[in-house]
């Protein structure tokens, strides 16, 4: 795979008002217009370049959206409010009443109450299936199926979604493909794989600081028009808008994304590695005994890992909730849910982030009570960050002193 992601990012230059080396922040709702005429051409969408209204658009926004295009190597993107307004956004878009979405059953819990809870009120139903299975993908799909959704990497369970081969699948059928890549920026380009719209919560590593939610959209010029379409677009009239000091915010932090993705691969695989030989239950695309291991790396863009989620299982809740707390105490890493933050982050999805899903479909899907989620953090010494763990595990018997 020779996509280089990083690279269209850094090619971008966008200059400030004064030249300076960041563009300038477009600090207003609304635009005023030399000529009544513009002001009509430019609600009908004929007069590019000129901004309206910042629910629309704004330059700032665009700048930011311009850059994630770039990285995911579509057409145009559009910013939004939250990862779950970009997801909501496209949904709608794309689905009236009558229509059916084919959905992984491993997805992020807000995205899944949306498909299973919200979206029924409209007349749109949802089937679940295991995505890793693609003769349960193709035996759902029905004459009224819009749309395949999947996450790159699964949440919470890193489960890999063979793009190129749902994508097939998609066209064959005329179905659109949406793919939340959250999990894997820069190490998976779905759109590069097949996939027709590509979705981030912009909230974990692409900002990286835990400031701020934020989520875009890639895909089309059509579709992104589509979404801002005055009389029929969701981004449009749903508002879930970005503000733009936010968007110049994330701008810069997207300039060392690629850098952060390294080092958060690195120390995962790292852990991951030392997690599995103690004989921890460990999943992680990186490690040979994922069953999606070979996928992933047929997949992914050199240079990035494979990313920094992993997951462990000490037998129950109680150790889980006792190591986390511990764990937390020695400043090792901090008992809270979202990931990409420069420290690590744990909880125990069954009863957080994934707790919108019942408890009988949490364990068809095999996410178990003893889970831990770990974003692994950009420690400077991995090696120390690992001695530490083993000692708090050590201390709370989930490891026998004697394989020390
Ligand atoms: C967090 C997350 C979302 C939702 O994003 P928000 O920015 O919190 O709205 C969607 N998908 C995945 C995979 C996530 O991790």
């Amino acid at each position: 795979m020779s996509f280089k992601p990083a690279n269209n990012i850094q090619d971008l230059q966008y200059f400030g008002e004064f030249g300076g080396v960041n563009p300038s922040v477009s600090d207003s709702s609304t635009y005023t217009f030399l000529s009544a005429k513009t002001m009509f051409d430019t609600f009908e969408g004929n007069a590019d370049g000129c901004y309206l209204y910042s629910r629309h658009s704004s330059p700032s926004n665009l700048y930011l959206g311009e850059a994630l295009a770039a990285m995911e190597n579509t057409e145009a993107a559009h910013v939004t409010s939250s990862g779950m307004a970009a997801i909501t956004s496209v949904l709608l878009q794309l689905c009236q009443a009558e229509d059916h979405i084919i959905s992984s059953r491993t997805i992020y819990g807000g995205t899944y109450a949306f498909l299973k809870n919200f979206l029924p009120r409209f007349k749109i139903s949802t089937n679940f299936v295991d995505i890793t299975n693609l003769a349960a993908v193709e035996a759902a799909i029905t004459n009224n199926t819009k749309v395949i959704f999947c996450e790159t990497v699964s949440n919470p369970l890193l489960e890999v979604a063979d793009i190129k081969k749902l994508s097939i699948l998609a066209k064959k059928h005329k179905l659109t493909l949406v793919v939340d890549n959250t999990f894997s920026p820069l190490s998976i380009s779905p759109k590069v794989l097949g996939a027709d719209i590509v979705i981030h919560s912009l909230t974990k590593f692409i900002n990286g600081s835990s400031d701020t939610v934020g989520g875009v959209i890639c895909g089309t010029h059509k579709f992104i028009n589509a979404l801002r379409d005055v009389n029929t677009g969701a981004t449009m009239l749903l508002g879930p808008t970005m503000d733009s000091l936010r968007a110049s915010s994330i701008l810069k932090n997207l300039r060392t994304l690629h850098i952060r993705m390294q080092q958060h691969s690195k120390n995962a695989l790292n852990l991951a590695k030392k997690f599995e030989n103690l004989g921890l239950k460990t999943v992680y695309p990186g490690l040979k005994s994922h069953p999606s291991h070979q996928l992933f790396k047929s997949m992914m863009n050199e240079s990035y890992g494979f990313g920094g989620m992993l997951t462990i299982n000490v037998g129950s809740l109680d150790k889980a909730n006792q190591l986390m707390e511990l764990m937390q105490h020695k400043n090792l890493g901090y008992l809270a849910v979202s990931l990409g933050f420069y420290k690590t982050l744990f909880s125990a999805p069954g009863t957080s982030t994934s707790s919108e899903i019942p408890l009988d479909e949490q364990k068809a899907m095999g996410l178990s009570d003893g889970l831990i989620r770990f974003s692994i953090g950009l420690d400077a010494d991995i090696e120390r960050t690992f001695k530490m763990m083993f000692d708090c595990m050590l201390e709370l018997h989930i490891l026998k002193p004697s394989i020390v």
